[in-house]
């Protein structure tokens, strides 16, 4: 008989984890407490518009082409990718606007229109960002990450220092290129990491060779095309998806997890368990104390990534001078870093983002209109109030009419706000944190939350908040990471 695995959330990490199970032989289960699969990455309809709840940015395609090569299958099997160019706009000021090309010898000439005589610093940038990308690829975020150990190969130490673990990205960056535009576009990637550019190690500058040189891509019909992807390949590997079935308890005796409850008292046995959801939630909510792996003071020191407030947005017009994904960095970066990190508030002056993927995809909104996905980055752990949403409001709509040179306020005709409160009541997301646990130095690789659980044997974990980090790419990593460590063990 095969052994039954109940995975907990279905989200990447848990769709990832599953399908490898089932690929594996095992018999799984997942249980979702929404109605709908894909977590974060949920996608739902209003008036006609479509909306990706979460990830806009297709990066790292390699990733999930690996992902689906593993069953024998292609991401184009299941979704049209295509390359997006520009890749992006950044918005300076009024009139004021970078386009960033997809292809390599615009973005050289453009970086020379900016800062001239940039261009061999922008290759000198690039190849070591892909050294860091191929080394951390191969050597680093596929490992489970149990003690220091499994770093200590002489290949891994001695990449250590070319990876730059121990500089900071802003003063790698700053030490190549002096143009403040340039310097933003390049630190922009990590702002999203859980800290500043100052605090984040040069290691990262592998996202620019993902962002430059891998490209930005965008599956037709929305990012939630992957999920949908997902879950039908999860089924092909015969997965059961329950959705709606939220988990309140794991029954756990003898050091193992025995029985999964859910909201309505269903029972489901389990010969391991994998927890997909947010990790802190399973960890202190889902088990009896004495069963956790943390306590809540070891939780409380965690440094989150941030969270965000999110727009969703139908408009009855099309809009000038926008892209597919637009950054608006008109005011200071860094000042706007340091209240989602320093001292976390909510921040004065915001950088903001619009995704606007009816620029590339008819089928998101209806002839004629915009499908506007507006995100401000802000500090986990916020008050978060109708008042404080509507002053947001006000605030970036005002600055991307000024910025884009047109009224867009007017032609709103559907709008839903989306903040901590509901990152709380829709994930069980631990201090309304969007984007898991950040990637310091200090939570990196095993210095992580465990992906096993020290005091039940068959319970494992997986997601965003353990190894190898955020994001939709080291989701994937993160359930396939797991589903070996399982086999490996119980087969
Ligand atoms: C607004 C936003 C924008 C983002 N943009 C990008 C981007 O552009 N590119 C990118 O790569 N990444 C992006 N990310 C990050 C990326 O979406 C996440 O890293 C990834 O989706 C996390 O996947 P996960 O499986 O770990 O967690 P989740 O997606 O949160 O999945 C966990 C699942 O567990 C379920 N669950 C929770 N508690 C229970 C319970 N008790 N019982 C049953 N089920 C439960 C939840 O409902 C959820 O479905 C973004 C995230 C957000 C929020």
């Amino acid at each position: 008989m095969a052994k039954k695995v109940v995975v907990i959330g279905a989200g990447f990490a848990g769709l990832s984890a599953a399908s490898n199970l089932a690929a594996a032989g095992f018999d799984v289960t997942i249980l979702e407490k929404n109605t709908v699969p894909g977590g974060r990455a949920r996608q739902y309809t209003a008036g006609g518009f479509v909306f990706d709840m979460g990830p806009s940015w297709y990066w790292m395609p390699d990733v999930f082409e690996e992902y689906f090569a593993r069953f024998g299958k292609k991401a184009s099997d299941y979704y049209e990718l295509i390359r997006l160019d520009p890749s992006y706009v950044v918005h300076f000021g009024p009139g004021d606007r970078l386009d960033i090309p997809a292809n390599m010898s615009d973005l050289e000439s453009m970086f020379e229109s900016v800062e001239p005589g940039s261009v061999p610093k922008l290759r000198e940038f690039l190849r070591e960002a892909e050294y860091k990308y191929r080394v951390g690829m191969r050597e680093f975020v596929h490992k489970p990450s149990h003690s220091i150990l499994e770093f200590m190969d002489w290949r891994i130490v001695s990449s250590l220092f070319r990876l730059q673990m121990f500089t900071s990205i802003s003063k790698h960056i700053r030490r190549l290129f002096r143009s403040e535009k340039l310097i933003q576009l390049l630190e922009f990637p990590v702002l999203f990491l859980g800290a500043t550019p100052q605090k984040t190690p040069a290691l990262y500058s592998l996202m620019n060779y993902a962002d430059m040189a891998l490209g930005t891509w965008y599956p037709m019909g929305g990012m939630y095309k992957i999920v949908e992807g997902m879950v039908s390949l999860a089924t092909e590997l015969g997965v059961r998806l329950e959705l709606g079935q939220e988990v309140r308890h794991i029954a756990a005796a003898d050091g193992m997890a025995r029985v999964v409850v859910t909201h309505d008292g269903r029972e489901y046995p389990a010969d391991i368990v994998v927890g997909a959801a947010d990790y802190h939630h399973i960890d202190t909510r889902l088990l009896d104390a004495g069963q956790r792996n943390y306590s809540a003071r070891y939780w409380e020191s965690r440094t989150m990534a941030p969270s965000c407030l999110l727009y969703y947005l139908g408009v009855k017009k099309r809009l000038q001078n926008i892209r597919h994904h637009n950054l608006f960095f008109d005011e200071d970066f860094s000042r706007h870093a340091r209240d989602i990190y320093e001292s976390p508030k909510w921040p004065e002056k915001p950088l903001f983002y619009v995704c606007a993927p009816s620029q590339t995809d008819p089928t998101v909104a209806p002839e004629g209109c915009e499908n506007l996905f507006v995100l401000i980055p802000v500090a986990p752990g916020l008050e978060d109030s109708p008042a404080i949403r509507e002053h947001y409001y006000d605030l970036v709509m005002q600055r991307l009419e000024t910025l884009t040179g047109q009224s867009v306020r007017d032609a709103v005709v559907y709008r839903r706000d989306f903040a901590h409160a509901d990152f709380v009541s829709e994930y069980h997301a631990f201090k309304g944190n969007a984007y898991g646990l950040a990637n310091t130095l200090m939570q990196t690789a095993f210095l992580k939350p465990a992906l096993k659980s020290k005091r039940v044997r068959n319970l494992y974990y997986t997601g965003q908040l353990t190894v190898p980090g955020p994001g939709v790419p080291p989701s994937l990593i993160s359930g396939q990471v797991v589903a070996q460590e399982i086999a490996q063990h119980w087969k």
